[in-house]
C-alpha cells in the first residue's frame, strides 16, 4: 500500500550521523517506572513503539553512576556491567523492528539525592539538593570533573556493548549537571568551567567530545538541551544563551533533540497548553544554527501537522513521547491510512504521575501501555471471541466504550445501551469542563471507530431497568454505569453527613457538568477530593462570573496534581481568576448562610457568606442497576459491573477496567485471576 502523498514525507530516512533512521517518527527519551526494577516490561513496552513504526525509541534518563542515583524513582541504569543485559533486552526488542535504539546518559548531579547509595551529591557548587531532602550537594573540584567524563564515557562503552545505536549527551529539564553548567544562575564557579558562557559549556563541549571518540563511528551521538527555561529574563532564553550554545556546539552532535525546561513545561498539560506545538517558538530556530538533523517535541498527534512542519524545516524528526504512549502504532497508522484510528493522546499527564509513584507507567487513552510484558497485552491485537454469543454493555463511559469497543475488535456482536443522548459519559461530561476539552478524544477515539463496526448496536435514550435487561436474549452483560458525586458533604475529612446543608443550595459537579450554575451570592467550593476536580470546577464557576472561594484541608489547592506537574499552574490560575483560597481548612457545617470553617492543625473557627456550596468530596457508584439482578435469578452467564461503577477512579482506571473485562470475557475466572499479571522477581 502506498503512503498517503500527504504525509510521504514522514516516512523518508533520515540520516543521523553513522546510522540510518528508517522514518522521521522518533519516541524521545520518556521515564515510565519500568527502568532497572522491570526491564523486561520496559523492553517490551520499547519494542511495542519500534513494532508500531517508531524508527528511533530511546530510553528514560539513564544513571550513569552510583553518584547520581534517583531512588525511590526507577529510571535506567548503567552503573557497571551487570546492568548491561537489562539494557541490551531493550535495545534487541527495538532492533527486533528496524528500529535505532537511543540511550539517554545522566549524570543528575544536585538533582540526585543518593537515598540508596549514600554518597554526598555532586554540584558545580556547595548547594542544597533540589529535592527537599535534609543534605547538600558538594562543590566538584577538577578531579571530580574529570572522573565525571571518565563515568561517562565508561557507560557510553557499556551503552556501545549493550547495542545502541544513539548514545545521548543531556543537559535538560534541569535535572543533570551538563545543564546545571550550562545554568549562569546555578553555575558559580570561578574556574574554567564557570563564569563566561564559552567555560560554562566547556564541560558539555568535552563530554560531546569524549562520547563522540568513543562511539567512532559505532552510534550516533544525541545532544538533548533545553534551549529556554520559561523564566523569562530570569533564566535560559532561547534568542539569547540558548542560541549562542547551539551555535558554539552546531555540528558537534549528529543530533540535535531540542526543547524547554524544567519537565513542568516540557510536557504540559492541555489544561495548560491546549495546541500541538506549544514548544515551537522556542525551539524553531536551531534548524537555522546547524545542519545536523533536529527533533523537537509538542505532543503532536496531528499527521498534517507533522508533515508541515517537516516540510516547513521547523524539525527533522517528530519527537514524542506522550504520543507514542497513547498510540504506539501511531506511524503504522498515518503510513497505513488508518487516520481515524489514531489513538490521540488527551494531554492528561497520567502517564508522568505514575512514574512519580515509580509504578508501570499507565495511560488514560492505551490501557495497554506498561501491560505488553506482565499481562501480554498488544495495543492492536487480542484474543478472538471465544463464542458467538452476543454481549450487552449498559453505559458508554470510558468503560463501557473501551469495553464495546475490544469485546467487539474480538469477534462479538456487542449492543451498546446508553440512557444520554450522547455517547460518552464523564469522558464527555468532563471535556466540557474549562480547560478538559481535549478530554472528549477518549469518547472519540472509541465512538468512532464503534460507529463504523457492522456488528455493534448503540442504542441512546435508552436507560434500562433490571427487567429491560431480564426480557433481551443477552447471556453476557457488563454493567458500566458510572459513579455520581455525593451531595452530602461525606467524603476524607468526614464519614457523616455536613450539618446545615438544607440551608444552602448544593452542588455537586454533576450539576455543574449537566449546565447548572450557581444562583446570585458568593459560592464555596468544598473541595475534600483533592485531585483535580476541585479546581477546575473553581475555575469554572469563576469563569462563568461566580464569586468563588475554595476551601480544602489540604496546605494547597489540588495537591494531588503535582503528580501531573499542574498544580503551581491551577493554584496560580485561581489567584489570578481572583477566587479566594481557604487552605489548611475543614468545613464543619452551615449555618445561617455561612459556612463554618475549622484550621486543620488548631480548630480555631472561621466564618464565611455562602449562598451555593459545591460539594466535590466522593462518589458513590451507581449500583441501582446491578444490585436489582443480583437480587434476583437473573440466569446471566455474565453479569459484572466495571469501571466507576465497581470502584470509582481515574479515567484511565475506567478505560483499564473496560479493557480488562473485554480480554477476560468467557475465560475462565480462576485462570484470569491466576494470571493477573506476570512479576519481576529478584533472583537469589
Ligand atoms: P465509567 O467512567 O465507569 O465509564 P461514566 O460515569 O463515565 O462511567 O459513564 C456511565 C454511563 O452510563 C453514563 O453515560 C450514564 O448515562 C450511563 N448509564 C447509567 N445507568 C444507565 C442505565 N441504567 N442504562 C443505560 N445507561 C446508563
Ligand atoms: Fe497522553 Fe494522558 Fe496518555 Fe499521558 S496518560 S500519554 S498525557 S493520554
Amino acid at each position: 500500500m502506498s503512503v498517503d502523498p500527504r504525509y510521504a514525507v514522514l516516512f523518508e530516512p533520515v540520516q543521523i550521523g553513522p546510522v540510518t533512521a528508517r522514518n522521521r517518527f522518533y519516541q524521545v527519551p520518556h521515564c515510565n517506572g519500568l527502568g532497572f526494577t522491570r526491564p523486561r516490561a520496559e523492553a517490551a513496552m520499547r519494542g511495542m513503539k519500534a513494532e508500531g513504526g517508531w524508527a528511533v525509541v530511546a530510553t528514560q534518563e539513564c544513571e550513569i553512576h552510583p553518584t547520581s542515583d534517583l531512588a525511590p524513582g526507577c529510571e535506567a541504569r548503567l552503573w557497571d556491567d551487570r546492568d548491561i543485559p537489562a539494557l541490551a533486552a531493550m535495545a534487541e526488542a527495538v532492533h527486533e523492528h528496524a528500529s535505532l535504539a537511543a540511550i539517554e546518559l545522566a549524570h543528575n548531579g544536585f538533582h540526585a539525592a543518593n537515598l540508596l547509595t549514600r554518597t554526598p551529591p555532586l554540584a558545580s557548587n556547595h548547594m542544597v539538593t533540589d529535592s527537599i531532602q535534609p543534605l547538600q550537594a558538594r562543590a566538584m573540584d577538577l578531579a571530580d570533573i574529570r572522573a565525571l567524563r571518565r563515568w561517562h564515557a565508561d557507560a557510553a562503552k557499556r551503552a556501545l556493548k549493550a547495542g545502541f545505536d544513539i548514545i545521548y549527551v543531556y543537559a535538560g529539564h534541569h535535572m543533570t549537571m551538563p545543564h546545571h553548567f550550562l545554568s549562569p544562575e546555578l553555575n558559580q564557579r570561578s574556574d574554567e568551567y564557570g563564569g563566561s558562557l564559552q567555560n560554562r559549556v566547556r564541560l558539555t563541549r568535552e563530554l560531546l567530545e569524549d562520547t563522540r571518540e568513543i562511539c567512532d563511528g559505532r552510534a550516533a551521538v544525541a545532544f538533548r538541551l533545553a534551549v529556554d527555561d520559561m523564566a523569562g529574563t530570569g533564566g535560559m532564553q532561547a534568542e539569547e544563551e540558548g542560541r549562542a550554545i547551539v551555535e558554539m556546539l552546531a555540528e558537534l552532535p549528529d543530533l540535535w533533540d531540542v526543547n524547554v525546561a524544567g519537565w513542568p513545561n516540557d510536557s504540559q498539560t492541555a489544561r495548560f497548553a491546549p495546541d500541538e506545538g506549544y514548544q515551537e517558538p522556542y525551539v524553531s530556530f536551531v534548524k537555522q544554527v546547524t545542519t545536523k538533523p533536529v527533533v523537537g517535541v509538542g505532543r503532536y498527534t496531528s499527521a498534517d501537522r507533522m508533515a508541515a512542519l517537516i516540510r516547513k524545516g521547523v524539525f527533522d524528526m517528530i519527537g514524542a513521547a506522550r504520543p507514542s504512549i497513547a498510540d504506539p502504532f501511531l506511524p503504522a497508522k498515518i503510513e497505513e491510512g488508518r487516520i481515524d484510528e489514531i489513538r490521540e493522546c488527551i494531554g492528561c499527564n497520567i502517564c508522568a504521575a505514575m512514574d512519580w509513584f515509580s509504578v508501570p507507567i499507565r495511560c488514560t487513552q492505551n490501557p495497554t501501555m506498561g501491560e505488553e510484558w506482565r499481562r501480554g497485552w498488544h495495543p492492536e491485537k487480542i484474543a478472538p471471541a471465544a463464542s458467538d454469543a452476543p454481549v450487552l454493555v449498559v453505559g458508554s463511559g470510558p468503560a463501557g466504550l473501551e469495553c464495546a469497543l475490544q469485546l467487539s475488535n474480538r469477534g462479538y456482536s456487542v449492543t451498546l445501551a446508553e440512557a444520554g443522548r450522547e455517547l460518552g459519559g464523564r469522558s464527555r461530561r468532563e471535556s466540557g469542563l474549562k480547560g478538559l476539552g481535549t478530554w472528549s478524544r477518549v469518547r472519540d477515539y472509541r465512538a468512532t471507530l464503534l460507529s463504523q463496526r457492522a456488528d455493534v448496536e448503540i442504542f441512546l435514550e435508552s436507560e434500562l431497568t433490571a427487567e429491560d435487561i431480564l426480557a433481551f436474549d443477552f447471556a453476557h452483560v457488563y454493567l458500566a454505569t458510572g459513579a455520581r458525586w455525593r451531595a452530602d458533604g461525606v467524603g476524607r475529612s468526614t464519614r457523616r453527613a455536613i450539618p446545615g446543608l438544607d440551608g444552602v443550595a448544593v452542588l455537586t459537579p454533576d450539576d455543574i457538568m449537566d449546565g447548572a450554575l450557581p444562583g446570585d451570592g458568593p459560592v464555596l467550593v468544598w473541595d475534600d477530593d483533592r485531585i483535580y476536580m476541585g479546581g477546575v470546577i473553581a475555575d469554572h464557576l469563576a469563569a462563568a462570573g461566580a464569586e468563588v472561594a475554595l476551601a480544602t484541608p489540604a496546605p494547597m489547592v489540588s495537591p494531588w496534581t503535582e503528580n501531573t506537574m499542574e498544580q503551581g499552574r491551577i493554584q496560580a490560575g485561581l489567584l489570578a481568576a481572583g477566587v479566594g483560597l481557604r487552605l489548611s481548612q475543614r468545613l464543619v457545617r452551615i449555618e445561617a448562610g455561612e459556612a463554618v470553617l475549622a484550621c486543620e492543625y488548631t480548630g480555631t473557627e472561621t466564618r464565611l457568606p455562602c449562598a451555593t456550596l459545591v460539594t466535590v468530596t466522593e462518589r458513590a457508584p451507581e449500583r441501582a442497576l446491578y444490585d436489582a439482578l443480583r437480587a434476583q435469578d437473573h440466569g446471566l452467564t455474565t453479569l459484572a459491573a466495571i469501571g466507576d461503577a465497581l470502584a470509582p477512579g481515574l479515567i484511565a482506571d475506567a478505560v483499564h477496567a473496560g479493557h480488562m473485562a473485554a480480554r477476560n470475557h468467557e475465560r475462565d475466572p480462576a485462570e484470569a485471576e491466576a494470571e493477573l499479571f506476570t512479576r519481576e522477581m529478584v533472583s537469589l
